[in-house]
């Protein structure tokens, strides 16, 4: 199991350098406003530190996930005043560099984004972090009644400006919402900061990463919601069907 571990972890660092190379040379004029050293974008492993803020609340007693899989992101982004403000978010390292990609960007386009702060600010509550139009990835659970881990319970899964893009779905002939608050931002065609559709900026980034969006689904919409395809994640977590 090591061995294999130690495998995986010089595939990872290789490919991390191959990218790092290709994007040097690709794009000089974004790193040179927005170095990759800048401390301002930087990725961490989840040190004790961190650890002690989300054990027990994202990282649930019976978490599956090893902690190793996750990582922790540091951003800026810009608010709905137009200020720049620092950002917290814990995702899965396959999505780690991607993700900050995609914020360094929205930031640089000043994309406003209300809030970035762990899930953990809310004790894990998803309702309550929505309601406060927080975005944010990681926060372990299983899928209802399986053994699965839920996309987010993987850090697999990225939400944005949660309270105007809501997730909705009939249920026995009943709308549900989520936040309850995000009511009034159903109607997609109306007018409203943070909308995300198919003009979007953070659209396009995400699908652009690989992501999907859950505003294209049929059975549901989850209009805040950015997802690795379940193909994919078969590949990265063969034993989580
Ligand atoms: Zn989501």
């Amino acid at each position: 199991m090591k061995k294999k571990m130690t495998v995986l972890l010089a595939v990872v660092l290789l490919c991390t350098a191959c990218g790092s190379i290709a994007e040097e040379k690709a794009q000089p004029e974004s790193l040179a406003v927005y170095p990759k050293e800048d401390p301002s974008f930087r990725i961490s492993e989840i040190t004790d530190e961190i650890f002690e803020r989300i054990r027990g609340k994202s990282f649930k007693e019976d978490c599956t996930l090893p902690r190793e899989d996750l990582r922790y992101l540091h951003v800026l982004h810009v608010d709905l005043n137009g200020e720049t403000q620092e950002g917290e978010m814990i995702v899965n390292y396959h999505i780690a560099e991607d993700v900050l990609d995609i914020l360094r960007q929205l930031y640089e386009a000043g994309y406003p984004i209300e809030k970035i702060r762990l899930v953990d600010e809310y004790d894990a509550d998803d309702e309550l972090s929505m309601e406060d139009n927080n975005s944010s990835a990681f926060n372990f659970r299983f899928i209802s009644h399986t053994t699965r881990v839920s996309k987010h319970g993987l850090g697999l899964a990225v939400d944005i400006n949660t309270l105007y893009n809501p997730y909705t779905k009939i249920v026995d002939g009943v709308r549900i919402v989520e936040p309850i608050t995000g009511e009034p931002y159903l109607d997609r065609e109306a007018d409203f900061p943070c909308k995300i559709d198919h003009d979007d900026l953070c659209y396009r980034l995400f699908t652009e990463h690989g992501f999907e969006w859950g505003g294209d689904w049929e059975d549901r919409k989850d209009y805040q919601h950015f997802e690795i395809p379940t193909s994919v994640i078969a590949e990265w977590y063969p034993g989580n069907q």
